[in-house]
């Protein structure tokens, strides 16, 4: 393997960032409830006519648990003058989601989850009936943008695999073998990207290092690669060897017994 770790730590970080090119990147560090809040309000909604009602429901309550409790025609009434039609579904939408918030961890609050693997806050998010799978990811992605977030262990997989990490390293440790010499906007990109590439190619199961873009600066890779030229060289040895077998066990061609048969006729009438 060429270079050293940071080489490689920033090789990895170049080709997953071309590999997953246009998809977000972590920046936005607004508090979780919020995040998803705002994405509820833009489903079928301007940005700009979303951004309103949230400013305005943010605007007319104490906080997210204050909407929880209230009648739906008060936050109806508080979105009025910024949504027509739409605000008796947006009211109902959001109150639904904040009262399934409650009910499923008995506080109306989310950033707690910074705190978590990621993975596990994907898991935990996606089973909320309320949100989407853009809801999700998108706060998946705010997660990573903040620095109190844990290496996953999906992450922690990919750099064992790829030698960045040894077999017992903790996230901890992986953190600063990984993180060690890049800027914090560097640091988020490159977890959120091994966090992709984690859930994507490089799977617990399953995973086809032939695919990966990252299989010439990867250790499991490399093996897998040179094993499976090996594969080949053998399989191309025996196939050869099969054809030269066949050749010897051929039948005399028609001409070259007509030959012999003429040559022996001469050699009698001598
Ligand atoms: S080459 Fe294989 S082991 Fe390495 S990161 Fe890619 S899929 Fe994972």
């Amino acid at each position: 393997m060429t270079g050293t770790i940071k080489d490689r730590v920033r090789r990895t970080l170049r080709l997953l960032g071309r590999q997953y090119r246009g998809r977000p990147v972590p920046k936005k560090k607004m508090p979780i409830l919020d995040q998803l809040a705002l994405s509820i309000l833009k489903r079928g909604l301007s940005p700009r006519k979303a951004k309103c009602a949230f400013n305005r429901l943010r605007s007319e309550f104490v906080d997210w648990n204050e909407v929880r409790v209230s009648p739906l025609t008060e936050i109806e009434e508080a979105l009025m003058g910024v949504l027509g039609r739409e605000r008796a579904g947006k009211a109902s939408e959001i109150k639904r989601f904040l009262t399934e918030t409650f009910e499923r961890q008995h506080r109306v609050a989310m950033d707690y989850l910074v705190d978590r693997d990621p993975g596990e806050v994907e898991r935990f998010l996606g089973q909320f009936a309320t949100l989407n799978h853009e809801d999700v990811g998108q706060v998946v992605s705010r997660c990573f943008a903040d620095e109190r977030t844990p290496l996953s262990q999906d992450v922690v997989r990919v750099m064992k695999r790829m030698g960045l990490a040894g077999n017992s390293y903790s996230p901890e440790r992986a953190r600063e073998e990984l993180f060690g010499g890049l800027s914090r906007g560097e640091q988020a990109k490159l977890n959120f990207l091994l966090y992709q590439h984690a859930n994507v190619v490089c799977t617990v199961k399953d995973y086809d290092c032939f695919r990966c873009v990252l299989n010439r600066n990867c250790e499991r890779g490399r093996e897998r690669l040179l094993e499976g030229r090996r594969k080949e060289k053998k399989m191309a040895a025996a196939k050869k060897k099969g054809g030269t077998k066949k050749k010897a066990c051929a039948a005399p061609r028609k001409g070259a017994v007509k030959k012999k048969t003429a040559k022996k006729k001469t050699a009698k009438k001598k």
